[in-house]
């Protein structure tokens, strides 16, 4: 089954294709010669993968899906949310994001938070969501060099590493995107 994945990021698309059974075919954004940044408007994380899935449905034709993540932090009440990739601005830089988390959560107790990742699947014209949450907190400075964004600062609960110090094989077991992943890949599978 050809479906594509709306996304431009190199990281994601890598770290789902190691979830996915061999009968699905993945397009990526560039194999559709969709080289535009699609928008996203939406004030929620639900929101903006509804968005996604339905621009590359509407305007390219193909059955799609999209995902949407955001960490979520309590002490922050659920900042920065939505707009987790552009926190510290629109240059989207995750070094500058994880220093302006830090920063934000210097002098808080709670340091809980959770990352929620959810996706859109626009498929026969039926469109379905699949969420997936991890819960964990912000340490205090960087650990670990793997992954990308918030890794080196967010610890899953029940752990004593952070994501960046875990292999990909061992994130993807427990992280939100690996959970709403292996929904969709159930979904499909039926
Ligand atoms: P996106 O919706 O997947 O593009 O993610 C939005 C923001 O959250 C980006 O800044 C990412 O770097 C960050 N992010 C998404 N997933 C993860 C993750 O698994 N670990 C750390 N940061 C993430």
């Amino acid at each position: 089954m050809k479906l594509v994945f709306a996304t431009h990021n190199p990281n994601k698309l890598r770290e789902i294709q190691s979830l996915l059974p061999n009968n699905i075919e993945l397009l990526s954004l560039t194999d559709i010669n969709c080289h535009e940044d699609i928008p996203e408007t939406g004030s929620t994380i639900d929101e903006n993968a509804i968005i996604k899935a339905e621009y590359v449905k509407n305007n390219y034709g193909y059955d799609c899906f999209a995902d949407d993540t955001g960490l979520e932090v309590n002490s922050l009440a659920g900042a920065p949310g939505v707009y987790s990739a552009r926190y510290a601005g629109e240059e989207k830089n995750d070094a500058a994001n994880v220093d302006k988390l830090l920063n934000q959560l210097k002098e808080r107790d709670d340091r809980s938070a959770r990352f929620k990742t959810v996706i859109a699947l626009n498929l026969n014209g039926n469109e379905n969501l699949f969420t997936g949450i991890c819960k964990g907190s912000i340490l205090e400075e960087k650990r670990g060099t793997n992954g990308f964004g918030y890794d080196p600062i967010f610890q899953p609960e029940g752990f004593n590493k952070s994501f960046a110090e875990m292999d990909l094989k061992e994130k993807s077991a427990i992280s939100h995107r690996g959970i709403a992943f292996r929904a969709l890949i159930e979904y499909l599978s039926q």
